[in-house]
């Protein structure tokens, strides 16, 4: 496969997968239900190739990294002891966090990716 299929088929397989923000494994298996021929470690470099280009998010877990589609820009909640990824608008983050950073490190500041990190609502509850 070419790279741009290569690309292609990453993102069907996280639109096929959308709002369950998959592993890089998880994506591999819904590419090959498609009927890709890829191997894993294609799925790997494409994937970090996509990231850098800014066309794919990835959220570090606890334990793992899992990724997006960013063409709807939001932020990302992640459950430090189950996993769980929850996004969040990104009309939802305070402008005063931007004008915050601006006054701290005098860049001008267009937008944020946030990840924020914690303990979930259900891990709570069991704990
Ligand atoms: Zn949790
Ligand atoms: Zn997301």
């Amino acid at each position: 496969m070419r790279n741009t299929s290569q690309r292609k088929a990453v993102l069907l397989a996280l639109g096929d997968l959308h709002g369950t923000h998959p592993t890089a494994s998880e994506i591999y298996g819904a590419i090959k239900v498609r009927n890709y021929q890829i191997g894993l470690a294609t799925v790997y470099r494409t994937l970090d190739a996509m990231v850098e280009r800014g066309d794919v998010a990835a959220v570090r877990t606890g334990n793992a990294v899992r990724y997006d589609l960013t063409h709807h820009h939001h932020h990302h909640i992640v459950c430090q002891n189950c996993g769980k990824v929850t996004d969040v608008d990104a009309s939802e983050v305070p402008s005063e966090l931007l004008t915050f950073f601006e006054g701290e490190t005098g860049f001008d500041l267009a937008d944020a990716t946030i990840q924020l990190n914690g303990i979930c609502a259900d891990c709570t509850t069991t704990r």
